[in-house]
């Protein structure tokens, strides 16, 4: 690997039911060679049936979060080791609605990820500020100690991938200024190669929140944003392709 790679990965949260495994079809009948990396994180309930259309295509399927632990008295949860085994590749971790919604701190999300990768999954981490910390200009601080609580020591650019998410900009269809974006995904890079060397220059890191065909090839042509993380347009094979078709351009 010389280069980061290019990722496009889509978060459909808790949306979809078995009808919507049309999309998937379409997707990967009008993407059969994206000139990225193609992920999807279905429902749990989607994940292998998912699994098995991307098995014929060019998509990795995801899990949207995974418990610390491989088993136990834990209901309703999942381990890394069922994601693998129901046909997953890559697991979310750290979405900022498991941090808001289920209280997720750095040190759940960096134990989740290491579950992860002892599971042989790639761990999507994500981090971002909310507007209230990019008002008082505390963003860099933010995304510095996410960064630093959320993503384990041995992370490299195989296991683990980041997305830089603003609270703010997911679901509301509001975006960054290109500058913002360039500012904290320029940060990034520097932090991850100065704790992991050249494992962090070739991490992918992905920016989320509010992309869609109209905007993702100006996001794309930002240096060190090297794909997307993607909700609300994930869900359309048309809105996913035009940002695949752009990512793949890029
Ligand atoms: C997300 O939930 O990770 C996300 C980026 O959502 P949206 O694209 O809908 O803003």
């Amino acid at each position: 690997m010389s280069a980061p790679r290019k990722i496009a990965a889509g978060n459909w949260k808790m949306n979809g039911t078995a009808d919507a495994l049309a999309e998937v079809e379409a997707l990967l009948k009008e993407h059969a060679k994206p000139g990225c990396d193609m992920v999807l994180c279905p429902p749990a309930t989607l994940l292998h049936r998912m699994a098995g259309i991307a098995d014929k295509g060019a998509l990795a399927v995801g899990g949207q979060d995974c418990h610390a632990r491989s088993s136990g008295a834990h209901t309703g949860d999942i381990s890394a080791a069922m994601l693998q085994d129901a046909g997953a590749t890559h697991v979310i971790t750290g979405h900022s609605e498991r941090r808001t919604d289920h209280g997720e701190t750095d040190e759940d999300v960096r134990a989740k990820t290491e579950a992860a990768h002892a599971a042989g999954l790639i761990a999507i981490v994500c981090i971002g500020e909310t507007l209230e910390q990019r008002d008082a200009g505390t963003t860099l601080d933010i995304v510095a100690a996410q960064l630093g609580g959320s993503v384990p020591d041995g992370a490299t650019a195989e296991n683990t991938v980041i997305a830089y998410e603003p609270v703010w900009a997911i679901g509301t269809g509001r975006v960054p200024e290109i500058d913002q974006i360039a500012e904290v995904h320029d940060f990034l890079r520097a932090r991850l190669e100065s704790r992991f060397g050249e494992k962090g220059a070739l991490m992918s890191l992905l920016y989320g929140g509010s992309v869609k065909p109209a905007n993702a090839a100006e996001i794309f042509a930002v240096t060190n944003v090297n794909g997307a993380l993607v909700g609300g347009a994930s869900l359309k094979a048309a809105d996913f392709g035009g940002i695949v078709a752009a990512l793949g351009k890029s």
